[in-house]
């Protein structure tokens, strides 16, 4: 990964986080700025392949812990995905739509 491609995803990470609050937007599950690193994703809601310059926007990113994650991959995988966990149900979940996100990622 580029020096240039970690930046843009440490600061993906870090705008997701904070907005969502260092908590899992799916099950609630609260970490702290100190331990989201570790505990937390931030999630792509559409894949980084189908977005504008990869979606590294605010606007197609959830905060999940680890275990929501794997709910939520299911979708990229092409597993069935369990409920609430479809990519409509997360951009919910953030106020956002596909096409705020592909909007906001068109002008990165
Ligand atoms: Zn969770």
């Amino acid at each position: 990964m580029s020096a240039q491609k970690k930046q843009v995803r440490k600061a993906f990470r870090a705008a997701v986080f904070e907005r969502d609050g260092y908590s899992c937007r799916a099950c609630g599950f609260r970490s702290s700025p100190e331990r989201a690193e570790a505990e937390l994703d931030a999630h792509h809601i559409t894949d980084r392949n189908e977005m504008p310059n990869g979606g590294y926007v605010a606007e197609n990113g959830v905060t999940l812990c680890a275990d929501c994650q794997k709910n939520a991959e299911a979708h990229h995988r092409g597993d069935p995905v369990p409920p609430g966990f479809a990519p409509e149900d997360l951009y919910g979940l953030i106020g956002s739509s596909e096409g705020a996100a592909r909007a906001a990622a068109d002008k990165e």
